[in-house]
């Protein structure tokens, strides 16, 4: 099959860390690359943010990347990009009907791509699938308007969910959100991304250890909703524990950093400043073994989309505290890969802390049971497989080219 991908703002040659590049640019690289694993021909058409960028770009797992010349070729932020939807659009259309190369079915990545996608699909019928990441509604509820984007962001979002051909949902809690949202359930498609099991494994080197400390592990930007502060309210419950935040900016910059420092003044005022060590962004290549020095990962957010970080860390044998919430929700099964607990109750988390740190066989058992869940749901090449058939439904369906050009 033909795919073509719209990632308007995040492009998968981007590596993440990059000045805004973060979890859409790995899943829409791993996305195609296991994509064209499966044997389907893949365009990734992304956004050409650089004066210094050719048209197309070979990328090494085999797909091809197209820079579509549609607004300043510099960084625009994802959420600025409304008014060069349509040129973005437009030029996706003209390239399908003029030069040789016409998709079976496109897949946008966010919001913003979804229209464009839409935009081109009236021209050239080209069935389109849309996978929103982030829902604006979401966004609001936990961090207010001013932070979700333009103002008719949630009411793009509404009617995208009736434009498109298939939404591709990430997680159950984002099926009960779009039916709010007035989506058609039959629209859905609930496929979850995969975690990458080459990098993300139980074998390979760990990063030291503390002597004599069980070490809680949390990862994630360094932004409130993550729950860092909640992780840090629970460490009293569990005095042995030293609790390592892996993100946010690179260490020699987190003194710079606002939310660092105010880490830092909680986990002093708490009595445990000695405990919580805040290393900054690592590369992704030493992610592995960050997660295999641990006994335990916290991800702590009051929301989540969908959450890689638990999934890499039960992908590398390690059990998972999570929040009841968003994606988490979802893999981490309560009592059985982990422990599901209420979000921002830190006393909730301090006792399933305590809980799991001192019983070494409820570790072992829930670490095999996340490695198993992984291995047979979490896979990119499962996710190949699902999105594929999902594809087939939309190609047999389609409707026949128009005759003539509009
Ligand atoms: N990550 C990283 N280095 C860091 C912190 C995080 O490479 O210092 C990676 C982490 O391994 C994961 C991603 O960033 O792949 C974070 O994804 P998640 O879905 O947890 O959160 P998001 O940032 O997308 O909200």
């Amino acid at each position: 099959m033909r795919i073509a991908m719209i990632s308007e703002h995040a492009s998968p040659l981007a590596a993440p860390g990059e000045e805004g590049a973060g979890g859409q640019n790995l899943h829409v690289a791993e996305l195609a690359a296991a994509l064209t694993d499966a044997g389907h021909e893949v365009r990734v058409y992304t956004r050409r943010d650089s004066p210094t960028l050719p048209e197309t770009v070979p990328a090494a797992d085999g797909y091809q990347v197209w820079h579509v010349p549609a607004g300043p070729a510099r960084r625009v932020p994802a959420d600025d990009l409304l008014p060069h939807i349509g040129e973005f659009g437009s030029w996706l259309a003209d390239t399908w009907r003029h030069r040789g190369w016409t998709p079976d079915v496109a897949h946008a990545h966010y919001w913003t791509s979804g229209l464009a996608a839409v935009h081109a699909s009236r021209r050239t019928r080209v069935p389109t699938v849309l996978t929103y990441h982030t829902l604006g509604s979401v966004k609001r509820r936990h961090q207010g308007a001013p932070d979700i984007g333009p103002p008719g962001r949630v009411g793009y979002e509404r009617a995208l969910g009736r434009a498109v051909d298939r939404v591709v949902v990430q997680s159950t809690d984002e099926v009960a959100e779009l039916v709010r949202m007035g989506v058609p359930r039959s629209r859905m498609a609930l496929v979850p991304a995969g975690v990458n099991q080459a990098v993300f494994r139980p074998d390979g080197p760990a990063a030291p250890r503390t002597p004599g400390r069980p070490r809680i592990l949390t990862v994630g930007r360094m932004v409130e909703r993550k729950g860092f502060l909640d992780v840090v309210r629970a460490l009293p419950a569990v005095p042995d524990a030293e609790c390592v935040v892996v993100g946010g900016p690179p260490a020699d910059l987190l003194p710079a950093d606002a939310f660092a420092r105010r880490l830092s003044a909680l986990a002093e005022s708490c009595g445990v400043a000695d405990r919580v060590r805040l290393l900054g962004g690592v590369p992704r290549e030493e992610m592995g073994s960050w997660y295999r020095s641990a006994d335990v990962l916290v991800a702590a957010p009051w929301y989540e989309p969908f959450g890689l970080t638990p999934l890499e860390a039960m992908a590398c044998g390690v059990p998972v505290i999570g929040t009841d919430v968003g994606g988490i929700a979802d893999s981490v099964v309560d009592g059985l890969t982990g422990d599901l607990v209420p979000p921002r109750d830190p006393r909730a988390l301090g006792t399933a802390l305590r809980r799991l740190l001192g019983d070494h066989v409820r570790r072992f058992t829930y670490a095999t049971a996340a490695l198993d869940r992984i291995r047979s749901r979490y896979s990119w090449r499962r996710c190949a497989e699902q999105l594929g058939a999902v594809y087939g439904t939309l190609v047999t369906a389609a409707r026949p080219a128009p005759a003539v050009a509009c």
